[in-house]
């Protein structure tokens, strides 16, 4: 028997990261449910590197949070924690990559943890290397710690800002020496990254809702272009706008808001949940002429837009699909000679709900098309009489190159094909894309100018198309 992989047609988040400050709480454990809490941005590998001051001890592997960690925590003893949790793109799965990574230079430990994607990280290994860097990893990301450890700055805060005006593209990443956390964000704040207050200390992390499970308090969002010093549990962390050079428009990831993150987080101050929603409503005022009975979801990530557009359309919401809560990615291969739908391990049609039915199915984005037709096909063996696609973000059409795996262009389905056609591939009665005003105007609290949209309509905030197309891509593994 072989293992089948369940391909879910859906972009991947590469990397979620926590970090905290607390001589009162048990860090580890803390750090711990942190990663739990942030485990739908990476499932692949996980890790905590805890400093007492003098060592850091580590222990991080591959697999979910709570595979790495089941034999407990023992010997995670310190009062600063930094977690990782990982998904990477096939190749790049080795131990060696699994994050924090953790080395020692003149100024004691170091640790890291990174979400996103150096867009120049291969020109600066390559000149690196010429000076005698050696490199433990394929990953970007540690390239950061062979900059720090060169720079001849006076302190390690001026260390990293050097650095982080060095590297490109999109990085929230928390650095952890013996006796502090220093987390900043890129210019453009591509990636999230939010600070709390714990009674005794403080958590810096990618999403609120990893904030939520410990416990802790949320302040305020890291600033684009801002490093913060945590280095007393007692006293508000220090703020540093270290960058030298600041966008005149920021360029958050729209994606966060369709789809990676968790829907209870708020990010640089807009509820996922409620842009979410909105999005679903303004899909309902776009497709008004459709004529349905019921609006249901593919579900968990299509469903708050699918109730947004029950609410807008005066439709009712229905669960017209049932996930199956514990598929996990690989499968034994039934030995009999059967066809498998693979879709179906994941998803079945209510046959009681939908038959009979014009149904508005909900989701949030169609990427190679591999599923959508499945999902269609489900509704219509389970007796809906019509089956119309609507889908909350514009077509995806070109890769990401900010820490978001988008597999190759030539496999996104809305690069080659017309939405007519796309709708004919997943045999659909019609198929709907928001538009880009509609998902604009979702936003209730950011500006929509501040916002990425690069995989919808290739404009790339930092001009990284053109960096990649010098080849850096292939280069290494790219993205934490
Ligand atoms: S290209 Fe798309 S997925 Fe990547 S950061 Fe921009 S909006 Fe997000």
């Amino acid at each position: 028997m072989r293992d089948m992989e369940f391909q879910e047609d859906k972009l991947h988040e590469e990397c979620g990261v926590f970090g905290i400050y607390s001589h009162k709480d048990d860090v580890a454990l803390n750090t711990y449910w942190g990663l739990f809490a942030l485990q739908h941005r990476g499932q692949e590998s996980a890790g905590i590197v805890v400093s007492d001051g003098k060592n850091m001890h580590v222990k991080k592997n591959m697999g979910l949070v709570t595979d790495v960690f089941k034999s407990g925590l023992s010997g995670l003893d310190g009062y600063i924690g930094l977690g990782h949790v990982r998904y990477s793109t096939t190749g790049s799965s080795m131990t060696y990559n699994v994050q924090p990574l953790k080395v020692y230079f003149d100024g004691g430990n170091l640790a890291l943890s990174h979400n996103g994607n150096l867009t120049n990280a291969a020109a600066l290994r390559k000149e690196l290397a010429k000076e005698g860097c050696v490199f433990q990893t394929t990953v970007d990301s540690e390239v950061v710690l062979s900059l720090i450890a060169k720079s001849r700055k006076a302190t390690l805060p001026e260390r990293v800002a050097e650095a982080a005006n060095t590297i490109k593209g999109a990085f929230a990443i928390l650095i952890m020496s013996d006796h502090q956390i220093i987390a900043f964000r890129d210019p453009y704040g591509f990636r999230p990254l939010c600070l709390g207050h714990m009674g005794n200390g403080w958590v810096v992390t990618s999403e609120t809702c990893a904030l939520d499970l410990v416990g802790a308090k949320y302040i305020r969002d890291i600033k684009p272009g801002e490093m913060i010093i945590i280095d007393d549990a007692e006293k508000e962390p220090k703020s540093i706008m270290y960058a030298d050079h600041m966008p005149a428009h920021k360029a958050h990831c729209i994606f966060e808001y369709v789809y990676f993150a968790r829907p209870d987080s708020i990010m640089d101050g807009e509820s996922i949940y409620k842009a979410r929603v909105n999005m679903g409503r303004i899909l309902a005022r776009e497709t008004k002429d459709i004529k349905a009975d019921i609006v249901i979801s593919v579900p968990d990530s299509g469903t708050p837009a699918a109730i947004g557009y029950g609410l807008e359309a005066g439709i009712p919401f229905m669960e017209g699909l049932t996930k199956n809560k514990y598929v996990g990615r690989t499968f034994i291969q039934p030995t009999q000679k059967q066809r498998l739908n693979a879709v179906r391990l994941k998803l079945n049609a209510n046959r009681s709900l939908v038959a009979g039915k014009s149904v508005v199915m909900v989701d949030d984005s169609i990427v190679r098309g591999t599923t959508s037709g499945k999902i269609v096909q489900l509704l219509r063996d389970a007796g809906a009489t019509a089956v119309h696609v609507c889908i909350s973000s514009p077509p995806v059409m070109n890769s990401c190159y900010y820490g978001i795996d988008t597999s190759e262009r030539k496999e996104l389905i809305a690069a080659s094909k017309t939405e007519e056609e796309i709708r004919q591939y997943i045999k659909a009665d019609s198929l709907h894309y928001i538009t880009m005003e509609g998902l604009r105007a979702s936003l209730s609290v950011l500006d929509p100018d501040d916002m990425c949209y690069a995989c919808f309509n290739a404009k790339y905030p930092d001009g990284a198309d053109e960096e990649m197309k010098q080849g850096s891509k292939y280069q290494f593994e790219m993205g934490c």
